[in-house]
């Protein structure tokens, strides 16, 4: 029933059930973080970081699962960390869905319900055994240990992920090891910052999921692919916002996140290089921003995603555009896989080519210097 699974580095995972088994297909992306953490329902938490001192990956994650936790009683926000204890934690997911269970990720009609969930558990499993990042939302089932109607798994290992500012740094910039080793320290993420920031989007996965309902089913060629853009995009947007809400200012964090994102175009998740979410919520009036209520930040993170990703012709504009430009730039164009090949027999609008070829040059070639870069820098066309 699985066709394939994209892991290598990538933010989130997915999978796809293959065309056959429908005339429509589905794209997953689902986020889980580390060991399951029975946590701290009772805990007061703040939104602001924590106090240096005793600060660990394990506080942060506590912390960060009893904030969402308090806030959203329809759903149990769970952390599993995979690594050497994967099957542990897999196992004890499958506990807390209980039987009949349904994944609420993706909108799919009833026959595919079991289906779906499996995929989702498959997936949940190659994010554990990988140490990759996700998340996932399910209805719970008969049986179900989890008191909510809603369980949300996050798969993370901060032992991975961020055991340090330039490991967490090389894992988001997802390029080659040489050129990664080469990453100025100006342009470092700090790893607890990346921590808190990883979490709120995946948490965001959830909530979206919940609120806006599950990526809709489509039959246009990349349609999966742009419903991941979009909702990619409006998870940056939501932690950048909560991020930007806790630290009152652009930090130095938000702007090299901001440019690492920038340099996904040609990596094997072009739907991740959602910079340009980020610097939309960054330009947001940050009274604006605090003054909103949670469930106003996820209104207005899902319209940032919206409206950067723009029209489905627009992305598929953009998409063509993003290939014409690796072309001039020598890179082979298998980086993008086989749902993308469609987009050479189309001709994209040239100033589309020449931003991203602008863009990649400017935010490729900063990396590598502590040179003062722009949050404006560059502008796509109108
Ligand atoms: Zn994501």
């Amino acid at each position: 029933m699985f066709c394939s699974s994209h892991s290598h580095l990538c933010n989130c995972g997915e999978l796809r059930i293959c065309p056959a088994a429908s005339n429509r297909f589905f794209t997953f992306a689902l986020i889980i973080t580390a060991w399951i953490c029975p946590v701290a329902l009772a805990t007061s938490v703040q939104e602001g970081p924590i106090a240096a001192g005793d600060v660990t990956p394990t506080s942060i994650i506590s912390e960060k699962l009893s904030f969402y936790n308090e806030r959203f009683p329809r759903i149990q926000f769970v952390h599993a960390k995979g690594g050497e204890q994967w099957h542990e934690d897999y196992t004890t997911v499958l506990t807390l869905l209980g039987r009949e269970a349904t994944s609420l990720d993706y909108e799919h009609p009833k026959e595919f319900r079991q289906d779906l969930v499996d995929a989702n558990l498959h997936r949940i499993k190659v994010m554990l055994v990988n140490d990759l990042a996700s998340a996932s939302l399910f209805r719970v089932g008969q049986g179900s240990t989890v008191d909510r109607e809603n369980l949300c798994v996050i798969t993370l290992n901060p032992d991975a992920v961020v055991p340090n500012d330039a490991e967490a740094t090389r894992y988001i910039a997802n390029l080659p090891d040489e050129l990664a080793g080469k990453i100025h320290p100006t342009r470092f993420l700090n790893n607890q910052q990346h921590l808190r920031f990883a979490i709120d989007h995946e948490a965001f996965h959830c909530l979206d999921s919940l609120y806006n309902g599950g990526a809709p089913m489509t039959d246009r060629p990349l349609g999966g692919e742009y419903n991941q853009f979009l909702r990619e995009g409006a998870a940056d947007s939501f932690a950048a916002a909560i991020h930007l809400r806790a630290h009152e200012r652009k930090t130095d964090y938000l702007q090299n996140m901001m440019h690492l994102r920038a340099i996904w175009m040609f990596s094997d998740g072009p739907n991740r290089c959602t910079f340009e979410s980020i610097r939309e919520t960054t330009g947001a009036d940050l009274s604006e921003l605090r003054s909103m209520t949670l469930s106003e930040l996820i209104d207005y993170s899902t319209q940032v995603g919206k409206s950067m990703g723009g029209s489905y012709e627009y992305f598929v504009q953009q998409r063509a555009a993003a290939l014409a430009a690796a072309s001039e730039f020598g890179f082979e164009v298998q980086i993008y896989d086989n749902a993308w090949k469609h987009l050479e027999d189309i001709t994209p609008k040239e100033e589309l080519v020449d931003y991203r070829i602008k863009w990649y040059r400017y935010f490729l070639g900063t990396l590598f210097n502590d040179q003062k870069i722009s949050f404006d820098m560059p502008r796509a066309p109108e």
